[in-house]
Parts: C-alpha cells; sequence; structure tokens
C-alpha cells in the first residue's frame, strides 16, 4: 500500500514537473547568442514564453517546448536583440515591412514627432507590425501656440498646411512660451518620448525659443531629438550650450549630415561635454546622401553656400533625375521629395566607427524611389562595416542598433529596460541574422529592396519575419509610451 502511494505520489509529481517544464513557445536552438549588456557571446538556445526571454541555456532547451511549440535551428546564425531604429519616419505597415526586413522590430519618430501624440498612437495601436512611439513635435505646437494662428491648427493634419508653413519663419513670442508648455505637457501626458525639435525647418525659432524648450525639458526629465539649426559647428555648439546650461538631456540625430566637413570637431566637442556630464548622444546612418522635402527651409537662399554642393547633386525621387537650375525652380514650386548627395565616405566612416555613435536610419516614408537608408541601414553596418570591411566589431555594432538606443531612451520610457538585450525576462524582440551572408540591397537607382541575410524576427514573441519572407497578417506592434502616461 505504501509503495503504491508513493509510485502514485511519484507519478503526479513528475507529471507536474513536465508541465511546468514545457513552457516555452518557441525555441531558438543553436545559434551564436550576443548580450551586448552583459557580453554574452556564445553558442546556445533561446527560449520565448508569452512575448517574453524565459530562458536561455547553453544546453537544449528543446525539451521544454510546449506540445506544437516552434523548434528554430538557429545554427549557424547570429540570435541578437532586435534593433531599435530612433529616427525612422516610415510609419505605416509598408513601411514597417522594409524595416522587419532589415532586422528593426522597434521603429520610432523622434525628429519630428506629432503635434498630437494621443490621436497618432490611437490610429497605430493593435494594428502595427512593429513597436512604435513619437515624440511631441516643437515645429506644430509652436505654430499652434502663435497667437494669430491658434486654433488653426488641428492635432496631426497641420503638418503641411498653410498656416504651419507660415509659422516656419516667425518667432513664437516669449509671452505665448507659457502655452507652448501646456502644449507639450499634453502630448507628454498622452505618451509622448520627449521633444522633436528640428529647428534647421523653422528658422523662425530664435536662440531664445530653442533654450525655452531646453528649460522645459530639464524641467520635465524628457530629452529633446534636434536636427540642428544649420550645418556645421555654430549649429552644435547652440544645442550643447543650451543642455549644459539647463540640465536637459540631448539627442543630437544625424551627426553625419548636419556636421559634414566640420564632424571631426563636432564629434570632439560632443565627448567632451559628454566627458563633462551633459547628457548629449548622437546617431548616424551610414550613406553619403540626405533627403527632405525641396520646398523645406534646407533650400532657403543661400543652400549652394552653406551645403558646399550645386543643382547636380541633388536627385528627385520620383524619377531618379539629377536636377538642373530650372528643374530644381520648377520643382521647388510643386514640392516632393529629393536626395541630396552632399557627404564624403570618409565623414560617414568617422561617424559610424565613433563609439558613442548610435546606428540609425532617418528612413522616409514608404515610396518608390526612396532613399536606400529606408530599408537597408542595419543590415548595410553589419554586412559592409563589421563583414567585408572589419571597421566595427560585431558585439560594438549590435550595441549601436539595440543596448545604446535602449538606454538612451529608458529614462522617458522604463518599458526600454526590457528591450535591445538577449536576458531573461526581456521582451522577446529578437532578430536572427546570418553574417556571412547578411547585406543591404537598396540603392539610389532602383525603387526600395528588402535587405537579405536576416533570417528570422521577433516582436513581442511573434514572428514577422520567419525564414527570411515576411509574415503576414500579424500586427504584434505595442507603442512605446513615455512614462508621463504610464505614471
Ligand atoms: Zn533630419
Amino acid at each position: 500500500m505504501k509503495t503504491c502511494i508513493c509510485a502514485v505520489a511519484f507519478c503526479v509529481l513528475g507529471a507536474l514537473a513536465a508541465s511546468a517544464q514545457q513552457d516555452l513557445d518557441i525555441v531558438l536552438a543553436g545559434g551564436r547568442v550576443l548580450d551586448p549588456e552583459t557580453g554574452l557571446d556564445a553558442e546556445g538556445d533561446v527560449g520565448i514564453s508569452s512575448g517574453s526571454i524565459a530562458a536561455i541555456s547553453e544546453t537544449s532547451l528543446s525539451s521544454r517546448l510546449k506540445p506544437g511549440g516552434t523548434l528554430i535551428d538557429a545554427r549557424g546564425l547570429i540570435v541578437a536583440p532586435g534593433f531599435i531604429d530612433l529616427h525612422a519616419h516610415g510609419q505605416t505597415n509598408r513601411a514597417n515591412e522594409f524595416q522587419a526586413r532589415d532586422g528593426v522590430t522597434t521603429a520610432l519618430e523622434l525628429e519630428g514627432g506629432y503635434g498630437s501624440v494621443g490621436e497618432w498612437i490611437a490610429s497605430r495601436k493593435g494594428r502595427a507590425l512593429l513597436n512604435f512611439g513619437a515624440s511631441v513635435s516643437h515645429a506644430t505646437l509652436r505654430v499652434s501656440a502663435m497667437p494669430e494662428l491658434a486654433g488653426k491648427v488641428k492635432g496631426n493634419e497641420a503638418e503641411s498646411s498653410p498656416e504651419l508653413r507660415a509659422g516656419l519663419y516667425a518667432p513664437l513670442p516669449e509671452e505665448r512660451t507659457k502655452t507652448l508648455y501646456q502644449l507639450f505637457e499634453k502630448g507628454l501626458r498622452e505618451g509622448g518620448l520627449g521633444i522633436g525639435m528640428p529647428h534647421a525647418y523653422y528658422p523662425g525659432a530664435d536662440r531664445r525659443e530653442i533654450f525655452r524648450v531646453f528649460e522645459f525639458a530639464s524641467e520635465k526629465k524628457v530629452p529633446i531629438y534636434t536636427h540642428v539649426r544649420q550645418v556645421g559647428v555654430e549649429a552644435i555648439q547652440e544645442v550643447v550650450a543650451d543642455a549644459a546650461a539647463t540640465g536637459a538631456s540631448l539627442h543630437v540625430v544625424h551627426v553625419n549630415s548636419t556636421s559634414l566637413w566640420d564632424l571631426p570637431l563636432v564629434l570632439e566637442i560632443l565627448e567632451g561635454a559628454r566627458k563633462r556630464g551633459v547628457d548629449v548622444t548622437t546617431e548616424a546612418y551610414p550613406y553619403t546622401a540626405a533627403s527632405t522635402s525641396i520646398e523645406s527651409a534646407i533650400f532657403d537662399d543661400g543652400w549652394q553656400e552653406r551645403l558646399r554642393i550645386s543643382y547636380g547633386d541633388i536627385q528627385w525621387q520620383n524619377t531618379g533625375e539629377r536636377l538642373t537650375e530650372e528643374t530644381f525652380h520648377e520643382y521647388r514650386e510643386k514640392g516632393g521629395i529629393v536626395i541630396i548627395h552632399l557627404m564624403k565616405p570618409e565623414w560617414v566612416d568617422l561617424a559610424v566607427k565613433t563609439p558613442f555613435v548610435m546606428v540609425a536610419s532617418d528612413g522616409m516614408p514608404y515610396a518608390a524611389g526612396a532613399h536606400p537608408r529606408s530599408a537597408g541601414t542595419f543590415s548595410r553596418i553589419l554586412g559592409r562595416y563589421v563583414r567585408e570591411r572589419e571597421v566595427l566589431d560585431l558585439m560594438e555594432a549590435v550595441a549601436k542598433m539595440t543596448l545604446h538606443p535602449a538606454k538612451r531612451l529608458e529614462d522617458v520610457a522604463p518599458a526600454m529596460k526590457k528591450k535591445g538585450r538577449i536576458q531573461v525576462g526581456a521582451d522577446a524582440d529578437v532578430t536572427v541574422f546570418d553574417l556571412g551572408t547578411v547585406r543591404d540591397t537598396a540603392d539610389f537607382e532602383g525603387d526600395l529592396t528588402y535587405a537579405e541575410g536576416v533570417v528570422h524576427v521577433l516582436v513581442n514573441g511573434v514572428f514577422v519575419v520567419r525564414d527570411s519572407q515576411s509574415v503576414r497578417d500579424v500586427f504584434p506592434g505595442k507603442p512605446l509610451l513615455g512614462r508621463y502616461l504610464v505614471n
């Protein structure tokens, strides 16, 4: 009798143990697992359960798979945290697909942001392929705060309204600062990740107004993401001085395209400020051309001298043609996107290999003929800079795309502490790629094409790329929300 009870108890416990062990939805087996925070770089299995990383082991985890779970043979592949793009203007699922094929799992609109963050988040929630989030738009809200324009600018439809355009060249009166602050605060309460401040596009914002934005950001302890006023060293000195004077956190977008010949000096200034405790970070994309609207303030009179380029260096996105004086004026009148060939390869190399410079795409909204950075930024870093040219080592490159952007945001968005890492308890945002073949394929001549060598991509534990193919009809992307909404 006694023996019998023991045998029954043993059986029950054994069954419980077996079911407790069969807890994994997905096992990525036998890949080279990288975690830039802990320095883990070893072959092993990664187990995923309910959207999180549940186990990492040098021995097999396949016995812990639930019945019907997914076993992926990742031998010979790199298993890395999903890439976090701090600078992604493409915020549709079509753009997300190109980003996913490039290894991106979180795509954020921080440079420009939105006038109504809440409206935008609501429009994407439950429908997004990738994780998404945005800053609060200084460009839009400063116009909303202008006495003669207040009330005419609504939500996010204001982006290209005539009212907004008129406001680009007017300073915000000092007495309207409080109104601007109230609008900023509303955006933060709707989940905004800080203040998007691309003041190169609205030269009316004078140095006083910009300083007031820094004061606000410092008080609220949220970062400013800036496209600096003009190219070169004066522009960087304005924002670094304001960050130092106010204590605000500052992220300088695309340091390559706004520094140009001054890049070595700009990087020295940024490094010096960082060493002295200013919270400033920056990013670059690995291409020698920029891209923006031809009708923007970037092309106001004097652009040839400012950028040291001419008509033939500008390419019309729709046709790929290079411009002449005549077509430049024709297109500027009607408006549209251009690609601007203005950087030397050595400037881009310097930005990419500088240790504190992160990788971010500045990818444009999806369009035929769009700048290739929209589809190839991250695979280009891995293929060209790591594998072919050995400019960066693999772990350093992965850190620039994962851990460093996550850490930049984790004060304003605590959920970022669970991203950019392959660790137990982290979100299962994972990119599995073949270091032997990963490469960008899009160029300046044709339409966008998917990167190659990115084999599997998971967002919150759901495949968005599997066996190098896009997965259809999945929407696992979640909003990344600033702490003023979360708390
Ligand atoms: Zn920009």
